[in-house]
C-alpha cells in the first residue's frame, strides 16, 4: 500500500471545547488507485488530508493518535525538515481556490519554474522550458506566450490546469485534490476531473480526491470512503455504492445528486445539519438526522461492520446496514 492512515484521531482546542475532527479514521490508497473521500464540511476529510500532507495548523489542532505510513514509514514521526521534503517532491496537494494558492506577483511560469530550479537544481533556462512543457501537457493553449502571464490573466478552469501542473511537476506518488473543481462550473469541472483522472493513469500516482459531491467522482474514483462527524461510514468500491448504499448518510448523499430525468423536481436534501464537533451525538452520529434510527443508534456507536458480498472489500458503520443495502 502506498498510503495507509490508521486510527488517526486530531482535535481542536476551541473556544467552544474540544472539537474532535477526526476520531479513528483508517484508508488506505496505492500507486495508479483513486479514493475519493466524501462527506459535507466538517466531516474530518480535509484535516485528514492536511495532516497526511503535514500542513495541519497545529496548534489548534493535534494529533492525539493513529499512524499514516506512507511506503511503511510513519509520517507523524518524521521531523518537520524530512516532512518538507516528502511534500512536493513525493506528494503533493490540489486545492479548490487556486487563485489564492497562487502568488499574483509572478507569472504562472515562473512559479512553474521555480519547483525544478529549487528542487532539481535546474538552470532557469531548462527550468523555463520545463514549465511550457508542464503547460502544455495540462492543456493550457497557446502554452510558450501564456506562460509570461499572471494567474489573474486565467480563467477559473485553467488556473486551476495550472494548480494540477505545479502538483504534477516533481511527478510525486500521490495526490491529494481537495475539493479541486468546486469553484468551477459544471462542464469545466468535467474537463478539470478528466484531465487529473488521466495524468494520474498516466503517472500511475495514487489520488485521494476529497469532495461533498458524489456526482462528480462515479467516472474517476476506484473506491469511496464516505466520512461523517470525524469518521468513516462507509466505504465501499465506487460502482457498489452506487448500485446500492449500505449507510443511510450514503444514501442520502445520492439522493441529493440532481439527475436529469428529474428535471423540475425539488431535489431530495438531508435534513438537519451536521453535529458541533464539541459535540457529537452519543451512539451512531448521524441519529438526529437518520430516517431510519431506532433507539439502539442513540446508544451504541455502531462499528465499521464488514458487509462484503462479492469479492471487494466493503464496511458501513450502520446497525440496520443489511435494511439498508437490501431495502
Ligand atoms: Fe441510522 Fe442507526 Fe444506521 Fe446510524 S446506526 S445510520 S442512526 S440506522
Amino acid at each position: 500500500m502506498l498510503l495507509e492512515v490508521r486510527d488517526l484521531h486530531v482535535e481542536f482546542h476551541t473556544r467552544d471545547g474540544v472539537a474532535k475532527a477526526v476520531n479513528g479514521v483508517s484508508y488506505g490508497v496505492d500507486a495508479g488507485e483513486t479514493l475519493a473521500v466524501l462527506g459535507e464540511s466538517g466531516s474530518g476529510k480535509s484535516v485528514t488530508a492536511q495532516t497526511i500532507m503535514g500542513i495541519l495548523d497545529i496548534p489548534p489542532g493535534r494529533v492525539t493518535a493513529g499512524e499514516i505510513l506512507f511506503e511503511g514509514r510513519d509520517l507523524l514521526k518524521l521531523k518537520e525538515e524530512e516532512r518538507r521534503k516528502v511534500r512536493g517532491a513525493e506528494m503533493a496537494m490540489i486545492f479548490q481556490d487556486a487563485l489564492s494558492s497562487l502568488n499574483p506577483v509572478l507569472t504562472v511560469g515562473a512559479q512553474l519554474a521555480e519547483m525544478f530550479t529549487v528542487h532539481r537544481g535546474m538552470s532557469r533556462k531548462d527550468a523555463h522550458a520545463k514549465a511550457v512543457e508542464l503547460m502544455d501537457r495540462v492543456r493550457i493553449p497557446a502554452a510558450k506566450e501564456r506562460v509570461r502571464q499572471y494567474p489573474h490573466q486565467f480563467s477559473g478552469g485553467m488556473r486551476q490546469r495550472i494548480m494540477i501542473a505545479m502538483a504534477m511537476a516533481l511527478e510525486p506518488k500521490l495526490i491529494i485534490a481537495d475539493e479541486p473543481t468546486t469553484a468551477l462550473d459544471v462542464t469545466v469541472q468535467a474537463q478539470v476531473m478528466d484531465l487529473l483522472a488521466e495524468l494520474q493513469r498516466e503517472l500511475h500516482m495514487g489520488l485521494i480526491l476529497i469532495t461533498h459531491d458524489l456526482g462528480v467522482v462515479a467516472d474517476v474514483a476506484d473506491k469511496i470512503a464516505v466520512m461523517y462527524a470525524g469518521r468513516i461510514v462507509e466505504t465501499a468500491p465506487v460502482h457498489d455504492i452506487y448500485k446500492a448504499p449500505a449507510h443511510p448518510y450514503t444514501r442520502g448523499l445520492l439522493e441529493s445528486i440532481p439527475r436529469l430525468d428529474q428535471k423540475g423536481q425539488e431535489l431530495y436534501a438531508i435534513k438537519g445539519l451536521p453535529p458541533n464537533l464539541t459535540r457529537i451525538p452519543p451512539g451512531c452520529a448521524f441519529h438526529p438526522r437518520c430516517p431510519m434510527a431506532q433507539d439502539v443508534c442513540r446508544t451504541d456507536v455502531p462499528p465499521l461492520y464488514d458487509v462484503t458480498e462479492s469479492d471487494a472489500e466493503r464496511g458501513s458503520a450502520c446497525h440496520f446496514w443489511r435494511e439498508c443495502l437490501h431495502g
